[in-house]
């Protein structure tokens, strides 16, 4: 597993529970709203010079059995990399509980996953309306892959969530209305604030951004779609 960063305390990204996050390195995705950059695109990967041994990280959760409660593992893209259930085995198998951060695009691995029942969280990015559109995503994504990893998730018996990030110019309500019926009855769906900045593709740089207030009243418009729409901004 490669591994770029990790984080040693959250207190926000797995609910409820204290962890750390490990970083993988890689995506199959190029969003071009993409803030990860140095961990995605392979010329970038390569120039690191500090990725971080998975013994390293066995050796920082030794040292924090009974302090913290679980391990988030976000990306780049984990389902990527090819020892991820094997090392979730081992993370499990120290005690802590597992959350997952995917965008979905590989229903296979999750699959083999949920059915090892290794995964007590998932999060996965729902990125738009189906079928995904190449000026956002940077690259075609199956609508099927993307509807069956919505299926699984839902099915899996493990606790999860949707998410979306969203800006004005790609996110309508309309655009909403479509993602929530894909995921209609689903137990969460949370709106995340599409930001600005430093992007993977230099013109979603200056990407406008919804208020506070716009969100809101997007979180409103959708409640019926999910037992829980929530915005973060
Ligand atoms: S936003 Fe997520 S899925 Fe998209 S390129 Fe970045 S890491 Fe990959």
């Amino acid at each position: 597993m490669l591994i770029t960063a990790l984080t040693k305390l959250t207190l926000l990204d797995f609910p409820d529970r204290l962890a750390c996050i490990i970083f993988t390195g890689g995506c199959n995705l190029r969003c071009g709203y993409c803030h990860n950059a140095e961990f995605v695109l392979p010329e970038k990967l390569r120039a690191l010079s500090n990725t971080i041994p998975f013994e390293t990280i066995k050796n920082f959760l030794y040292a924090r059995q009974g302090k913290l409660d679980g391990v988030v593992i976000c990306g780049g893209e984990p389902t990527i990399q090819p020892d991820l259930l094997e090392k979730i085995a081992e993370i499990k198998e120290m005690g802590f509980q597992v959350k997952v951060d995917t965008n979905g695009s590989r229903p296979t691995v999750i699959k083999k996953l949920i059915q090892s029942q290794l995964v007590d969280f998932w999060a996965m990015d729902i990125k738009d309306s189906l079928p995904y559109r190449k000026e956002l995503l940077g690259v075609p994504v199956e609508e099927t892959a993307i509807r069956e990893s919505i299926q699984l998730i839902k099915d899996s018996g493990a606790e999860y969530e949707f998410r979306t990030t969203i800006f004005p110019n790609y996110h309508d309500l309309k655009t909403l209305q479509q993602i929530g019926h894909e995921l209609s009855g689903a137990k969460k769906w949370a709106l995340q604030k599409g930001r600005s900045g430093k992007t993977l593709i230099q013109n979603f740089n200056n990407n406008n951004e919804y208020s506070e207030s716009d969100l809101k009243t997007l979180q409103q418009n959708l409640l019926p779609y999910a037992t829980k729409v929530i915005y973060r901004t």
